[in-house]
Parts: structure tokens; C-alpha cells; sequence
């Protein structure tokens, strides 16, 4: 064997316990070897490196069968930090995140001129250097290890936005200005991938291999796991499930995208308060929508049971496809999840082929911003835990 092979093992080894660690939470130097598979004394000698580091602390003992009880053992969710920023239209929300997840700070700031990449840019850098500038006057001893990035539309491995719709942006090389002006690694990813992303590092979605991710609200987005990493097509446009054409008829709606007839069209919040505006003559916003569902409103309840219809009617399709083992529905519009639960359950009832309908657990996250933040956040932390390997105390 070359000695750059052993190398790589021990970084494999390394990265193996440290990924091991991370998803039990807690575990002894013996549970690690039982788990892993690789001997006592390997694992204790790569915890002892990792002690050292200060990347895992040991938290007491557990109860022991006979002899000396063992010492647990997990990582130190304050070695480090990282900030996730989400780029929106009218707005950029910050936060600092440390490596277990936990939001330490969050803030958002409004901005406008979206339509002009260098003058949004401007203000983007501005909150950015507030926010390491706050972060390391308030917590000096949490070093911040990387920045991650979510955003709607198509971005390449390099870091390239290639394009949004929403925002109208093409070809902006986001990851290699921020890393010039920042010198800390930046992670930039379509905003419903690290929704994925973060679900699988964090959320309900780390007890699978194979699920997919569905965000509804504003637009309707798809973030895919499979054997356990993000699929994202091989031109980095995967998951637009939003951009489904799934009417020709003359009047479908008008698209965010400039097409007609896509799925986003019919069941966008925009699209579910225009059709209450058609219907009903008044003007409402997506929030006095639902609350005239919870009042009892007929054709605000038939609304939304219409958007069941249409979100179930392609989950179905992706489960026919896909054949995962969970989807997770999550986005702003799950609190009006009451309203159009019943049409989309029944939808996947009939429409999937096999038994799969009852195979495929359903998973309905609760409304919450912090869910985007963990995402964007483990981006950085994902990186930080798979390189860490690499660097030497
Ligand atoms: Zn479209």
C-alpha cells in the first residue's frame, strides 16, 4: 500500500466517524466502532484527534454493563458557524446558524431595484459584511467557517446563477465575487434544493435515502434526494415540477416564466387570490384568502380544494415516477394546509399506480421561516464536515 492511500483511509475513517456521529447525536468510542465497523482502537484514535480539535467534547458517561462506564461523546455544535442568506425579489434574509442547525441570529433586510444585479449586489455585500462584522464582535470564540446561499433559479456547480425568472438575473458568477470579497467558502443553491438539503442534513427527511421535497407557496418548487444526496438534473435545472405545462386551452393563466398553462399558473398564491378576484369580484391577499376559508367561505374553501386537486393530482405523478419513500411538503402556503389536504390525499389515492399511495409517507412540515435557514445553512456545514477531514491540528 502507497502512503497516499493511507492517507485517503484515514481521511475516509475520519470522515465516516464524524458523519456517524452527527446523525446518532450521541455515541461512545464503542458504539462508533460498532457502528462504523472500524476497529476500537482506530476509533479511539481518530476521537482523540477530533477531541483535540475541539470539532467533538465528551459529555459524561452512560450506563455500563460492567467495568469502566463509557464516556459519550458528540460534536461540538459551537466549533463553528456558518451564515445562510436567502436572495428574494424584495428581500434578503440572514442568519447565523451553528453546526447542529440551531439559528444563533437571524435578520432581513428590504431592498429594492431587484431587477438590476449589480445594484441589489451592492446592498447584498453591505448586509453581508453587518452580519460577520456583528457575528464576530458577539461571539468571537465561534468561528464562521462559510457562507451558503439560496436562490431561485437554475445555478451552476461553479456558482453561477445561470437564470431566475423571478428575478430576471442570467449568468451572475455570485460564488466567485462573494469568495474574492469575503475570503470564506461560498455554497450557492437553487432555494427548494437547499430546502431538500436541509431536511435531509436536519429535518424529517434523515431517516431516508430516496424523497422528494415540494414548496408551495409563491412558486411551486421540487427539491430531489436520491441515495441520499440531491439529484439536480445534468444541466442543473431539475425539479421544476412549477413549469409543467398542463393546459393548452387558450385562456390558461399566464406563467411567471412567460409560458401558458403551467401548473405554478394555476395554484401560485398569486394565481389562487386572482382566481377569487375573478370569481367573487373582490381584491384579497393570499392570508385574507385563508381566513375567509376558516370563516366558512364556500368559494374560498373550493379554492383551495381546487389547489388539492392540482398538487395532488402531481404528486401522484411524481410518485409514479419517482418512487420515493417520503414527500415533504413544505413552504409558506402548509398553513392553509387544513383547506386543501382532503383533495390532494384522495388525488394521490386514486392516481398512483401499484399500492404505492399507501407506501409513500406524506409529510406536511409546519409552516415556519426557519426551515429555508437550516437548509441554506447546511450547504456550508455539509462542505465543512466533508473537508474537515482534510485539515490537520
Ligand atoms: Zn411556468
Amino acid at each position: 500500500m502507497r502512503t497516499g492511500d493511507n492517507e485517503y483511509i484515514k481521511e475516509l475513517n475520519y470522515k465516516l466517524i464524524l458523519d456517524t456521529l452527527r446523525t446518532s447525536g450521541v455515541a461512545s468510542r464503542a458504539d462508533l466502532s460498532r457502528l462504523t465497523g472500524l476497529t476500537r482502537s482506530t476509533c479511539s484514535v481518530i476521537c482523540e484527534r477530533m477531541l483535540m480539535q475541539g470539532i467533538i467534547i465528551e459529555i459524561g458517561t452512560t450506563d455500563s454493563t460492567g467495568g469502566r462506564p463509557p464516556t459519550l461523546l458528540q460534536i461540538n455544535n459551537r466549533a463553528g458557524a456558518v451564515l445562510g442568506l436567502k436572495i428574494m425579489e424584495d428581500q434578503i434574509a440572514g442568519a447565523t446558524v451553528d453546526l447542529g442547525g440551531n439559528i444563533i441570529e437571524k435578520q432581513t433586510l428590504p431592498v429594492s431595484g431587484s431587477r438590476d444585479p449589480e445594484l441589489y449586489l451592492t446592498q447584498f455585500e453591505q448586509f453581508v459584511q453587518s452580519l460577520l462584522v456583528r457575528h464576530k464582535k458577539i461571539y468571537p470564540l465561534v468561528p464562521l467557517i462559510g457562507i451558503g446561499i439560496g436562490i431561485s433559479g437554475r445555478v451552476s456547480s461553479e456558482g453561477v446563477l445561470m437564470e431566475s425568472s423571478i428575478l430576471k438575473w442570467r449568468n451572475v458568477p455570485l460564488r466567485n465575487r462573494l469568495e474574492k470579497r469575503f475570503k470564506l467558502p461560498v455554497h450557492i443553491e437553487n432555494d427548494v434544493n437547499t430546502f431538500a438539503i436541509g431536511e435531509k442534513y436536519f429535518g424529517s427527511g434523515s431517516e431516508y435515502d430516496n424523497f422528494l421535497c415540494l414548496s408551495v407557496g409563491e412558486g411551486i418548487g421540487l427539491g430531489i434526494i436520491i441515495n441520499g444526496n440531491l439529484y439536480n438534473g445534468s444541466h442543473h435545472g431539475a425539479g421544476e415540477i412549477g413549469h409543467t405545462r398542463i393546459s393548452f386551452a387558450d385562456e390558461a393563466p399566464q406563467c411567471s416564466c412567460g409560458k401558458q398553462g403551467c401548473l405554478e399558473a394555476f395554484i401560485s398564491d398569486r394565481a389562487l387570490t386572482e382566481m377569487y378576484h375573478k370569481l367573487a369580484g373582490s381584491v384579497v391577499s393570499v392570508d385574507q384568502l385563508i381566513n375567509l376559508a376558516k370563516a366558512g367561505d364556500q368559494l374560498a374553501l373550493d379554492i383551495f380544494a381546487h389547489m388539492g386537486n392540482y398538487l395532488g393530482t402531481a404528486i401522484s405523478s411524481l410518485i409514479n415516477i419517482l418512487d420515493p419513500q417520503a414527500l415533504i411538503l413544505g413552504g409558506e402556503r402548509t398553513n392553509a394546509a387544513p383547506f386543501f389536504l382532503p383533495s390532494l390525499e384522495q388525488q394521490i389515492a386514486e392516481n398512483c399506480i401499484y399500492e404505492l399511495a399507501k407506501e409513500v409517507a406524506l409529510i406536511v412540515l409546519s409552516p415556519s421561516n426557519d426551515d429555508w435557514i437550516r437548509g441554506v445553512a447546511a450547504l456550508a456545514i455539509a462542505e465543512f464536515f466533508s473537508t474537515h477531514n482534510q485539515r490537520r491540528i
